[in-house]
């Protein structure tokens, strides 16, 4: 359907002059207009003010800003000194591009409703990617978005630490697991089952069931992203996982040493091997500024892995400073992204959600666009980007 017009609106509500206005703007990232893409979703006027409901991709679009200029003007050249108000609303597209070629790969119903799969991992631990998860998703979250964050960290789970709760996991059926419901999201984690001083000592394959048990049985019910914090390293367990799933993509966050570059190919090389698209790379730790300098202090070295993922094509997401804030928070029980979302460390986790949330929505349209190529069966099967 990308491509070709398919919505005049939901009941072909678009004022012509409006409707002619709307289809020379171009949604920047996925290289159509509104109208085209069924975006403008009503456009009435009432006297000198124009309405126009537009919905995105996402609620997290990096491009609402210059959607809405581009509205704005478009409008003003077509009908001068009307005023424009806009309605934003937003059905997050589909993806399930890669991965799920194991044995494991049949349908799980309980994701039915869960438009994104996102995987966070790392080549080894201890480089913040259980604090980046856990900051994205609730940087997700306040763009509007529905979140889940999936804990796959069987050995070392974090999200009971990052996120502070009285709440307890319950099975009222004896068969599907309620997650934590915390701040409009839902947490799931080994630790919120088995007490933090009781260690697991289990072997790869039990890991690798509990987390499919967890996808399985845990009831996610809708959301448009669930993040998914894969154990550090990738080795059996993360590739069994990887296999298992159908994933929109994966990121991969690394600190920038240059000894850093052998983790982020190592993990590339991983999820090209299960057909899994890697979103991009977070580099973590990339700087220091101290309280009494503005001067940024490349502890770990400049952009090591930053400038090494653009050399293998990983498109870098965003470069996050060491912050006392940001390890305080985690461990206190709330991520800083919550705890104070004016901090700048927060607003550059919302900036790299945004720029994610965005890149997804170019990838799914892609994807559907390929698969409406494809033929008429398949394409079907899965939901547009944006629902006419
Ligand atoms: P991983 O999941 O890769 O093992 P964690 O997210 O658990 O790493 O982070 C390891 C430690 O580093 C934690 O104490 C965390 O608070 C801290 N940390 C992570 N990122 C940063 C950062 N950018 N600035 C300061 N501390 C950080």
């Amino acid at each position: 359907m990308f491509g070709k017009k398919k919505s005049r609106g939901d009941d072909g509500n678009l004022h012509p002059t409006l409707e002619g206005a709307l289809s020379r703007v171009m949604d920047p990232e996925l290289g159509k207009d509104l109208v085209t893409l069924g975006m403008a979703k009503a456009a009435t006027l009432d006297g000198d003010v124009a309405k126009i409901t537009i919905e995105l991709t996402t609620p997290a679009c990096p491009m609402k800003d210059r959607i809405r200029a581009d509205v704005e003007a478009a409008v003003e050249q077509a009908r001068p000194g009307t005023s424009v108000q806009i309605e934003w609303t937003a059905q997050v597209s589909r993806g399930r591009h890669g991965g799920g070629v194991g044995g494991a790969s049949e349908p799980i119903p309980a994701l039915d409703e869960v438009q994104n799969i996102v995987l966070v991992a790392s080549g080894k631990g201890g480089v913040g990617k259980s604090t980046v998860a856990a900051n994205l998703a609730c940087a997700l979250a306040r763009t509007g978005s529905r979140v889940g964050l999936l804990d796959a960290d069987i050995y070392g789970p974090s999200v009971p630490t990052m996120f502070s709760t009285e709440d307890k996991v319950g099975s009222p059926d004896g068969k599907t697991i309620v997650p934590i419901h915390w701040r409009g999201m839902k947490l799931m984690s080994m630790g919120f089952l088995v007490p933090p001083d009781k260690g697991l000592i289990w072997r790869g394959p039990m890991v690798h069931g509990a987390v499919l048990q967890f996808l399985r049985d845990v009831r996610w019910g809708c959301l448009d992203y669930l993040i998914v914090d894969l154990p550090p390293g990738t080795g059996d367990v993360q590739l069994t996982l990887a296999q298992s799933l159908k994933v929109t993509g994966a990121v991969i966050v690394s600190t920038p040493q240059l000894v850093a570059l052998a983790d982020v190919v190592r993990a590339k090389a991983m999820f090209d091997s299960v057909g899994i698209k890697v979103l991009g790379l977070i580099e973590n730790m990339s700087w220091f500024e101290c309280d009494n300098c503005e001067k940024r202090h490349h502890i770990f070295s400049k952009g090591g892995a930053s400038d090494a993922a653009r050399e293998f094509g990983i498109p870098v997401l965003g470069e996050l400073p060491i912050e006392s804030d940001l390890r305080q928070s985690g461990d206190l029980g709330l991520p800083l992204v919550e705890a104070d979302p004016e901090n700048r460390t927060s607003r550059l986790f919302v900036q790299i959600a945004r720029t994610m949330a965005g890149w997804i929505s170019v990838l799914n349209a892609e994807q559907a666009e390929l698969e409406e190529k494809a033929g008429p069966s398949k394409a079907a099967k899965r939901r547009l980007p944006v629902v006419g």
